[in-house]
């Protein structure tokens, strides 16, 4: 090559990578390179072909010399071995030299072209993506046949060399052109942070969506966006797969400039340099709230009944088993109420069908106000309604919730101008007496609906029929009792205490009575139970209190001894509230001296901790009031505790007092009694003294007092009252 023709080259080659840096269009650079091409090489034609990647042809991109007539025979052309010099080489990927192009074959399909044209040769050179896929060909054309020189063949490998420059760097650009495109309208908010995480660039829809402007945002942390709802592990974990797989998405929530909360998905993939170390990181995310939403409302549809809102069976089933899984862990009391509403295709029948429905959302609104907090209500079927009681620590109280269902509903329903009467049968399952499994247990509910049906609806009943008695009598027993307080069916009944040694009455302990209008006078063993689950005691307890301070008081008026008074105190009754107000009101009101009167607490309550820090029972020492505990010998005292207790008298319970003289370990233990209650400086009184051998033993051991039908039996106040005039 002729240093000439090398400067020439080697300027023309200056020239183009200049016009290409300096962002000159693809065309003018192709032509541009054209025409240098053509004034090194005298009487050629040059052109540029470009193969369409998604129809596979062939199109001129460049040639500026090319008549234009010429262009339409070689545009669209698809390589193959017969099309020509550059069909073959873009089919190749090879350089082709067609010296003789009027009889080499591998122009016979561009026949007509060639002698239109009086084409003599064409050389051609394809060039390649940076995939090394054929982009398109560069081709000198001449009038004259002969095959290139080394001069020609060099120059067509700068040419076509730079036609892959040209083309490569437009289609990054194109490329880029389309990334910031979709950049900036993405729906998708984007952010670009930097290795360390400062944003480099976010997008209009990151503002959209975050109320952030781009300025406002720019080389901060993306953490700016925490909402505080995922703890430092969730990201931890993020940062690991970003640093292990270089990517990351999930759900995440994010807070906006305002101040609210919205989930996003969101995906983070990292940038590597070449190095291979992080370059940036690209975040791509978008706001969900609207796809959660819809979520939560479908949900909804699928879980709730229409026409009430109430949860449908399907939710029902599975709270129901959620429920039960627990209670296996913790044992948590269940119970399943099913509830049928009475007659109500009758409603249907005779008001029409929207007039039921009405009703139904009425009965729905009513039994939901009914419920407590937790426990769930839903309507499975058309008049069924099915109730999930959780944290029962009784059947009673499931019982007791069905009662005041049945309650409820008795009021009738203003719809429409009418009155309508509507009556539920309620059937109760219990966890896990009556089934272990969701299913189970709605079907038992079920069956127990029935049986309230069958025994003349308006009714709850039991799976299991003997908790139904037990519990209907238990409730049956507690509105008795409620009804006793309030048409004064108790009555108190006294019975002396007299000292030991004198056979004197020196006081008379109050036992409660309960004159029940059929079944004549109860004892209270019966119903002081009942009293103390349904907190009924309290205000009994207080009548017992008063009524017996006020017979004292009277008696005394009378002219009578002035004896103590025993009133017998249940644990429940061992409050700050009952011992320092009502006590006090009710001994200030009856006049009667507080130094009279003893309260009578079983050991077994005392032990059991009703009263853990003593306080109530310390504060009866200030009103002047005695404590005694009953039944001792009973329980499992602990001395320790007797010691903190203002103790002023032990009763030895009447069992231990029962086999005396006969059994020798008794006798022991009153002995015991006797002496660790005198070494404590309290008073001793023996309960339960029927008999002469039995008074005998326990004043030879001791004791102070002593009571038992041998001195007295309860009795009425008035009989009572001409017993202690008749011993005097
Ligand atoms: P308690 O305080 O140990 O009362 C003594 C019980 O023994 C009384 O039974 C009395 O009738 C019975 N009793 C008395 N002497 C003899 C006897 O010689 N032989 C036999 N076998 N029994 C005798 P009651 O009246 O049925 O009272 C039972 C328990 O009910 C009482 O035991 C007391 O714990 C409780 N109670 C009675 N009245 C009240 C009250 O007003 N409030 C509270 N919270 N409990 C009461
Ligand atoms: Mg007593
Ligand atoms: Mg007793």
């Amino acid at each position: 090559m002729e240093s000439r023709q090398l400067s020439r080259l080697l300027e023309m080659q200056q020239k183009i990578l200049e016009s290409i840096a300096s962002g000159q269009s693809r065309r003018q650079i192709l032509d541009d390179l054209c025409l240098m091409i053509e004034a090194l090489v005298p009487e050629a034609l040059t052109s540029v072909m470009l193969l369409n990647p998604e129809s596979g042809s062939l199109n001129v991109l460049a040639g500026p010399t090319f008549p234009a007539e010429a262009i339409p025979y070689f545009n669209g052309m698809t390589p193959s071995p017969v099309m020509g010099s550059c069909g073959n080489a873009a089919l190749s990927g090879e350089p082709v030299y067609v010296t003789d192009v009027c009889s080499d074959p591998r122009w016979n399909g561009l026949r007509e072209a060639a002698n239109k044209l009086g084409i003599g040769a064409c050389w051609s050179i394809p060039f390649f993506s940076e995939k090394q896929e054929t982009l398109g060909t560069f081709a000198i054309t001449l009038k004259n046949r002969g095959a290139p020189t080394p001069f020609h063949c060099r120059i067509l490998e700068i040419a076509s060399s730079i036609a892959g420059i040209t083309i490569r760097n437009r289609q990054r650009e194109e490329r880029l052109l389309q990334w910031n495109t979709v950049f900036r309208d993405a729906s998708e908010g984007m952010v670009i942070t930097n290795a360390q995480g400062a944003i480099i660039d976010v997008n209009q829809s990151f503002t959209n969506i975050t109320g952030y402007a781009k300025d406002e945002v720019l080389g901060k942390n993306p953490n700016i966006l925490n909402s505080g709802c995922q703890d430092t592990a969730y990201y931890q974990h993020m940062w690991d797969s970003l640093q292990t797989s270089g990517r990351w998405q999930g759900e995440i929530w994010n807070r906006r400039k305002q101040g609210d909360i919205y989930p996003e998905w969101l995906s983070i993939s990292r940038i590597d340099n070449e190095e291979g170390k992080p370059f940036n990181y690209v975040a791509v995310f978008s706001d969900i709230s609207r796809i959660k939403e819809s979520e939560r409302k479908l949900y909804h549809l699928a879980h709730h009944d229409p026409l009430t809102g109430l949860p449908n069976r399907l939710l029902m089933t599975t709270r129901l088993e959620h429920a039960v899984q627990q209670s296996k862990r913790t044992p948590i009391h269940l119970a399943l109420m099913f509830i049928d509403l009475d007659h109500f295709k009758n409603v249907n029948d005779s008001y029409g069908h929207a007039l039921g429905d009405q009703l139904l959302v009425n009965v729905a609104r009513r039994l939901s106000s009914h419920l407590r907090s937790g426990d769930t209500i839903a309507r499975i079927g058309g008049d069924e309604f099915v109730v999930l009681l959780e944290q029962l620590e009784q059947p009673n109280q499931a019982a007791a919730l069905a009662q005041s269902c049945i309650d409820t509903l008795a009021r009738p329903f203003a719809i429409a101008g009418q009155e309508i009467f509507i009556t539920p049968s309620i059937g109760i399952a219990l966890f896990p007496e009556d089934g272990n499994d969701a299913d189970t247990l709605l079907k038992h509910a079920d069956i127990a609906m029935y049986r309230s049906k069958e025994e003349g609806r308006r009714q709850y009943s039991f799976y299991t029929k003997k908790l139904s008695d037990k519990v209907r009598e238990r409730l049956k027993c507690e509105m008795l009792l409620r009804r006793a307080l309030q048409h004064q069916e108790f009555e108190l009944h006294y019975q002396p205490q007299v000292c030991a040694n004198n056979c004197k009455i020196v006081g008379a302990e109050a036992l409660l009575r309960w004159n029940h209008p059929e079944q004549g006078q109860i004892l209270p063993d019966k119903f002081i139970p009942v009293l103390e689950e349904t907190g009924l005691i309290q205000e009994v307890g207080a009548w017992v209190l008063q009524t017996a301070c006020r017979q004292m008081q009277e008696w005394e008026g009378m002219g009578l001894p002035k004896i103590r008074l025993a009133v017998n105190l249940s644990a429940k009754q061992v409050s700050p509230e009952c011992i320092n107000q009502r006590l006090q009101k009710i001994l200030a009101e009856s006049g009667f001296s507080p130094d009279r009167l003893e309260l009578e607490i079983t050991e077994h309550s005392i032990m059991q901790g009703v009263d853990s820090g003593n306080q109530p029972l310390s504060s009866l020492r200030e009103l002047g009031v005695s404590l005694a505990i009953d039944d001792f010998g009973s329980g499992h005292s602990s001395l320790m505790r007797l010691k903190q207790l203002p103790v002023h008298c032990l009763k030895i319970e009447r069992a231990l007092v029962k086999d005396i003289p006969d059994d020798l370990d008794n006798q022991a233990i009153c002995r015991a009694v006797v002496a660790l209650g005198h070494s404590l400086g309290v008073r001793i009184v023996a309960e339960g003294v029927e008999s002469e051998a039995q008074a005998d033993f326990l004043r030879s051991i001791g004791c102070d007092e002593l009571q038992g039908y041998l001195y007295g039996h309860p009795i009425a106040a008035d009989k009572f009252r001409q017993m202690l005039v008749g011993h005097h």
